[in-house]
């Protein structure tokens, strides 16, 4: 009798036991379906709005020095431009996707200071820049002082995605661009008469400085009245990521291999998913000292202040007081652009998620 009532006692701990294993896996299983359906409600994945802004770099940029033709090709191809980028968000495609499709578009333009249109140096050679940041996993890419590639933005792409680098230059970012299948061109595929003639004037200009003041002025930005032109594109996709890249020939009569903020990730361009994109443009010097786009996503992760507050403060005061001159295009989060500057003018576009498209270029649209 006792053998049996220890016997049932036995069965009766082993049945409960084997409820409460059943039971924890039943709360494992709960919590796994959790968390597939928490992956799938994150707001990345069920964000519907997406938006893309782009610039063509900003300067002494006047409606009285501007005929009706440059304007409306200038427009247009802006408008191009955006809508390319556009075309891919609204199709679901990818924000970095968007951003190289909007630029490649403006490199090879001769309207713009970036591929195609590239400015030139000291010594009548073209050296581009250009830069990309992936907002999700703040990845980067970026190449400088390179001849020879046709879309400078392309081979930056290529650097984040497939090398284990931030920043190629010169001959090594050229190996690297052939070992990859990157397009290149001959260095006169960059020649422009206009850019050209700018820097002549440049160094006729510069010649009257050396004479009368004995020093060299190599980069001043207000006698090259063709030195703004820089592109560049951020954009918002539809699986809420940010993406920025930029793209320039640098300033007109540079020299000694100089480097501007465009391809220096922090200063020329930066996107953060948790803030926003910016692309930057202007007197590349001062955007480097001013860390400008980081500055303004830092500005609204630890002050918690919007896109438009964070790009006024930092264009308008910071920049402004250091001396500098240029502006930014940003995009935050949720979609709201920014389009900032000190200059005349910045030529510029932004396109929503309706197709709501709007265009400027001087300082009062
Ligand atoms: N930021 C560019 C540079 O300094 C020039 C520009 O944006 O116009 O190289």
């Amino acid at each position: 009798m006792k053998k049996f009532q220890i016997l049932t006692l036995l069965i009766g701990f082993l049945v409960l036991l084997s409820c409460k294993n059943t039971e924890n896996d039943n709360q494992k299983s709960e919590i796994s379906d959790n968390s597939i359906s928490k992956e799938v409600e994150s707001p990345a994945e069920t964000i519907e709005t997406f938006g893309i802004v782009i610039h063509g770099g900003a300067g002494t940029i006047r409606k009285k020095n501007m005929s009706d033709s440059l304007e409306a090709a200038y427009k247009s191809k802006l408008e191009e431009a955006i809508k390319a980028g556009h075309d891919i968000l609204k199709n679901g495609g990818d924000a970095m996707d968007a951003v190289t499709a909007s630029i490649n578009i403006m490199e090879d333009s001769p309207l713009f200071n970036a591929g195609k249109g590239a400015v030139f140096t000291h010594e009548g050679q073209n050296e581009l820049d250009a830069s990309v940041m992936d907002g999700k996993t703040l990845n980067a890419g970026a190449v400088a002082g390179v001849t020879q590639i046709k879309n400078p933005i392309n081979l930056a792409v290529e650097v984040m995605d497939n090398s284990d680098h931030v920043m190629l230059s010169g001959k090594g970012a050229q190996i690297f661009a052939e070992s990859r299948g990157i397009e290149l061109v001959e260095p006169d595929y960059f020649y422009t008469e206009r850019r050209y003639r700018s820097l002549q004037r440049a160094i006729k200009k510069e010649k009257v400085t050396l004479d009368h003041d004995e020093k060299v002025s190599f980069v001043d930005p207000f006698i090259q009245d063709s030195k703004f032109g820089t592109v560049g594109c951020v954009a918002l996709d539809k699986n809420g990521n940010l993406a920025a890249g930029t793209s320039t020939g640098g300033m007109t009569n540079k020299r000694w291999n100089r480097i501007g903020d465009s391809p220096i990730i922090g200063a020329g361009t930066y996107a953060n998913n948790t803030t926003c994109a910016v692309s930057s443009t202007g007197w590349g010097e001062y955007f480097i000292r001013g860390m400008v786009a980081h500055d303004i996503s830092a500005m609204m992760e630890y002050k918690g202040v919007s896109v438009e507050e964070a790009t006024e403060e930092v264009i308008q005061k910071k920049l402004t007081e250091l001396g500098g001159t240029g502006g930014v295009i940003a995009i935050d989060a949720k979609g709201n652009p920014s389009m900032e500057f000190n200059t005349k003018g910045m030529y510029r576009a932004h396109m929503d998620a309706d197709g709501n498209l709007y265009i400027g270029i001087y300082g009062d649209e």
